[in-house]
């Protein structure tokens, strides 16, 4: 099948090389020329664990090709997928302008029947508008469907490869029929497929992340209260997941939950809710308690630093908002790094791929390292903030050796306290007294 896929972010370009993986011949466009120059030089420019494979591969077999022409993609092409970003506006509503400007480029390449798909995260009422938007500058037959994205980052390649559903909100048998041969190589392990009103997929995105996060937020909750009443996070964690009602799978305690979708989705869905009377109670909590626990380390490193940061040298291992990604959008990181650099401490942080965006937020404010025992020589203190995997067994006592004092506050509960209080380190964690 022919395939357009407009943005090439973390959605776009994962969802591109996937549909071309599956033999279609794919398209992708974005706005910006730099990006495309990349990629077609066959740079990635994101880090996503297996995609820079999968593009390469597929562009060398010339069914993944880079533009930043919409307009001729849409007419070389049956499916456009519509995967531009959607950030949070200043009412904490989902600004569409990104999303309604691509709409019009698109319109003007419609040449005969196309299915335009809504990937991005919207909210309900948006397949509406983007019909209204296309309509008024064609008069050639498309279809609107939404089809929300469930990848996570980080795992973006496998989970669009085997996702656990396809939703589709899709009012047109046509439609439906184009975007069902579409995925079906993806679900043959038996996964659903589910079709639904194109209103119900889009707040289903919305109720799925809301969810997600109201999890995350009642974990950190029960583990602030483990500190104070001497239980353990994890022991409760195990007791409550194995609860076939509960499951254990998104209930990590951490420094608050992060990234480019959380944040600004639940935003949206209170914003969806309070325009039509709602108050979501539940949803503006788990909001709540999050902006509670960003703070939660830097609390603790000014209860062990008196409040006197000016000159601490500061350790940081860790800047994506999650492990496999180089995303720093939102990452609760920046609230530690920003609290930091407001004392005058003198940070050196090292992240495996984030290095890079780092720079671009922060510049020479704070210092980078190649590797993460650099990143300890002198320093007072050590924050874990991201939990990649080459943090979980690091050589202690080389730590013990580096760093002027050995203090750990641990974001991420990756280390043993007891562990590594016998090692000699003070150590801070989340959820355990
Ligand atoms: P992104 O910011 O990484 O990428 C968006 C891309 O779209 C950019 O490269 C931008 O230049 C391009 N773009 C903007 N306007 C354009 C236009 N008119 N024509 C062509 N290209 C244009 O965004 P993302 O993280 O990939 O997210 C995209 C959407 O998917 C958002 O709505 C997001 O909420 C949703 N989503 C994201 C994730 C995730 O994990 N990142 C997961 C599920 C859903």
């Amino acid at each position: 099948m022919r395939v357009a896929v407009i943005g090439t972010g973390y959605v776009g370009l994962v969802a591109g090389a996937c549909l071309a993986e599956t033999g279609n011949d794919v398209i992708c466009v974005d706005i910006d020329a730099e990006r495309i120059t990349r990629l077609k030089r066959g740079e990635i420019p994101i880090y996503e664990p297996g995609l820079k494979d999968i593009v390469q591969r597929n562009t060398t077999q010339n069914r993944l090709t880079f533009t930043t022409d919409t307009v001729d993609a849409v007419r070389k092409s049956l499916v456009i997928f519509m995967a531009v970003q959607t950030p949070m506006d200043e009412d904490g509503s989902a600004d569409l302008k990104h999303l309604l400007d691509a709409a019009e480029t698109v319109a003007s390449g419609i040449n005969g029947y196309k299915v335009i798909v809504d990937k991005s995260t919207v909210p309900v009422g948006t397949a509406v508008k983007v019909k209204e938007t296309i309509a008024r500058h064609t008069d050639q037959p498309f279809d609107v469907v939404s089809n929300p994205e469930f990848l996570k980052e980080g795992a973006a390649v496998d989970d669009f490869m085997k996702p656990d559903r396809v939703v589709i909100g899709c009012e047109s048998q046509q439609a439906e029929a184009v975007i069902k041969d579409l995925y079906s190589p993806f679900v043959r392990t038996g996964h659903p497929m589910i079709t639904m009103k194109v209103a119900s997929a889009e707040l289903t995105k919305y109720a799925a992340n809301a969810i997600l996060a109201t999890r995350i937020s009642f974990i950190n909750e029960m583990a602030c209260l483990c500190e104070k009443v001497g239980a353990d996070i994890a022991e409760v964690r195990h007791g409550i997941g194995t609860d076939s009602r509960i499951g254990a799978a998104f209930l990590f305690p951490g420094m608050g939950f992060g990234g480019s979708c959380f944040p600004k989705d639940l935003r949206a869905l209170i914003h969806t809710a309070s325009v039509n009377g709602l108050d979501l109670k539940v949803v503006k909590a788990a909001v709540e308690a999050n902006e509670q626990q960003k703070q939660f380390i830097p609390a603790r490193l000014r209860e062990h630093f008196n409040d006197d940061l000016k000159n601490r040298r500061v350790a940081v291992w860790g800047l994506a908002f999650k492990a496999n990604t180089d995303d720093m959008r939102e990452s609760s990181v920046l609230d530690v790094i920003n609290f930091l650099l407001d004392g005058g401490a003198r940070i050196t942080a090292y992240d495996p791929q984030a290095i890079e965006n780092a720079r671009r937020i922060y510049g020479d404010r704070i210092g980078y390292t190649g590797d993460s025992f650099s990143a300890l020589e002198d320093a007072e203190a050590l924050v874990v903030a991201t939990e990649w995997n080459e943090f979980r067994h690091p050589d202690f006592n080389r730590m013990l050796n580096l760093m002027a004092s050995p203090v750990i506050f641990d974001g991420r509960k990756l280390f043993d306290p007891t562990r590594m209080r016998e090692l000699g380190f003070r150590y801070y964690g989340v959820g355990r007294a």
